[in-house]
C-alpha cells in the first residue's frame, strides 16, 4: 500500500495527466476517466461527472478492484468496473486512461472485430475493438475484460461505439498509447474511409436569450436565419444558447436530407436518437419547417449545417462539438459501406438516463 504521502502524489499525478490530455484535447467535459493503481487490489480513479478544470485531489476516489466498493463520498467514475479487469488481467498495467477521442471512436463504429492500420511511416498498428455494450454496464466491463485477455501484447483497445480504453506501466506510456492510436485510427479513416476531416465547431450565425430578446452575435444576421432562431426558441423553452456549426463533416451530412441513427453513446445522450437532416426548409403549408424536437438537440438545416441547442453556452457548445464527432463518425460508416449503430432502445435508455443524472448534477451544483 502506499504511504498517505504517496496517495496525494498519485491524485496530484491523476489531476495533472487528466488537464494534459485536456488540452490537447483528447479528453473533453466530463467523458472519459483516469485512473492509477494503488496496490494488488486497490485503484486512484477520477470521480463521475466532474469536469477536468474543476478537479481537486480530493476528489479522487480509491477503489477496491475485488468488490468495486469505494471510500468517502465522491462517487467514482460510472466506468469503474472496466478498470477494475483491466487491473485484474494485466498485473503489471498501472495506469490507464479512458477517453471519447474523436478518430478512435469514430472508427470503432465501423462494426470491425480489429482496426489494422499504421502509424507515422513504418509502424504496423492492430487494434481490437472490445463488443459494444451500455456505458456502465458489467457487460461492458466483461467485453473489455475477454478482449483485454485476448490481445496480451497490445495496450491500445478501442471500445464499440463509446471510445478507448489505452493501459500503460505507467502515466507516459498510456498517455503515448492515446495519442498514437489517434493518429493511427486518423490514418485509417483517411485510407480506408476517405474521411479526411478536421475535427471541431466552424460558427456561423450564433444567438442567445437575455430575457426574451434573442441577441444574435452577428449583427447582420439574415432574417432567414433569425427566424429559424426565433422557431427554436419558440418550440423548446429549455433553449438558451444556439451555436450554429457549420463545420465540414456537420456541412457534408447537410447536404442531404438524412436519419442520423446514433453511432456513438455521447451522441444519442447529448443530442438525441431522432436527428433528421429536412429535404427541404418548408413544411406542406409553405411555412418554415425545421425539425425542432424536445430532447433533440442538433436542428439540421439543408445545406446549411446544424443549429445546437443548450440551456447554457457551454452546453451548445458540447452539444456543437458532439455533433462533429458523430457527423464524421456518420460520414465514414458510409464511405466504409457498413457500420454498427445503436438501437433505437439502447439509444432512448441513455438518452433519458442522461437527462435525469445532468439535471441532477446541476441541481447539486446551484
Ligand atoms: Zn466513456
Amino acid at each position: 500500500m502506499m504511504t498517505n504521502e504517496e496517495m496525494q502524489t498519485a491524485r496530484e499525478h491523476i489531476i495533472e495527466i487528466s488537464r494534459q490530455l485536456h488540452d490537447i484535447g483528447l479528453l473533453v467535459r466530463t467523458w472519459g476517466n483516469i485512473s492509477c493503481r494503488v496496490d494488488d487490489d486497490h485503484f486512484l480513479i477520477t470521480p463521475s461527472g466532474i469536469k477536468y478544470e474543476d478537479l481537486t485531489p480530493e476528489m479522487i476516489v480509491l477503489v477496491k478492484i475485488s468488490d468495486l466498493s469505494h471510500e468517502g463520498d465522491v462517487t467514482p467514475s460510472s466506468e469503474k468496473a472496466v478498470h477494475a479487469v483491466c487491473y485484474k488481467a494485466r498485473k503489471e498495467t498501472q495506469f490507464i486512461i479512458h477517453t471519447h477521442q474523436v478518430y478512435a471512436s469514430c472508427a470503432g463504429t465501423l462494426g470491425l472485430k480489429k482496426v489494422l492500420t499504421y502509424f507515422e511511416d513504418d509502424e504496423d498498428v492492430v487494434i481490437p475493438v472490445a463488443p459494444y455494450a451500455l456505458p456502465g454496464t458489467q457487460k461492458l466491463a466483461e467485453n473489455v475484460e475477454m478482449t483485454v485477455k485476448k490481445f496480451p501484447e497490445i495496450n491500445g483497445f478501442i471500445m464499440a461505439n463509446h471510445g478507448t480504453i489505452c493501459l500503460g506501466g505507467n502515466s507516459n506510456e498510456a498517455f503515448y498509447e492515446a495519442e498514437k492510436m489517434e493518429v493511427a485510427c486518423n490514418n485509417f479513416l483517411i485510407d480506408v474511409c476517405k474521411t479526411d476531416m478536421h475535427h471541431g465547431v466552424i460558427v456561423g450565425f450564433n444567438s442567445h436569450l437575455e430575457g426574451d430578446e434573442i441577441v444574435y452575435d452577428i449583427p447582420d444576421t439574415p432574417e432567414r436565419v433569425k427566424n429559424i432562431h426565433k422557431e427554436i426558441y419558440k418550440k423548446r423553452p429549455d433553449v438558451k444558447y444556439i451555436v450554429h456549426n457549420k463545420s465540414a463533416a456537420v456541412m457534408t451530412v447537410s447536404r442531404r436530407a438524412n436519419h442520423m441513427r446514433p453511432l456513438l453513446d455521447d451522441f444519442a445522450q447529448l443530442i438525441g436518437y431522432s436527428v433528421k437532416v429536412p429535404s427541404n426548409e418548408y413544411g406542406k403549408d409553405g411555412q418554415n419547417f425545421h425539425n425542432i424536437k424536445k430532447h433533440v438537440n442538433a436542428v439540421f438545416a439543408l445545406n446549411d449545417g446544424a443549429y445546437c441547442l443548450g440551456s447554457t453556452e457551454d452546453d451548445a457548445l458540447a452539444v456543437a462539438d458532439v455533433l462533429d464527432k458523430g457527423c464524421i463518425a456518420h460520414i465514414a460508416v458510409m464511405r466504409h459501406g457498413e457500420g454498427h449503430y445503436l438501437s433505437l432502445f439502447e439509444s432512448i435508455k441513455m438518452n433519458r438516463h442522461y437527462r435525469k443524472s445532468y439535471s441532477k448534477l446541476a441541481d447539486i451544483k446551484k
